[in-house]
């Protein structure tokens, strides 16, 4: 099977992943991928904001 290497948009690090999972994966691992989807959600009104 063939592999290729690609970059983690969330922690820089390569990773091999398989070449037709390839459009799927973009992160090194869930836990990446959960990180960038929390950082993504940042956007939402803090309820400790003073009203
Ligand atoms: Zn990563």
């Amino acid at each position: 099977m063939d592999y290729i290497k690609k970059v983690c948009p969330a922690c820089g690090s390569e990773f091999i992943v398989l070449k037709n999972r390839e459009g799927k994966a973009v992160y090194c691992t869930l836990h990446c991928l959960s990180k960038s989807q929390a950082d993504s959600g940042r956007n939402i009104v803090s309820p400790l904001m003073p009203a």
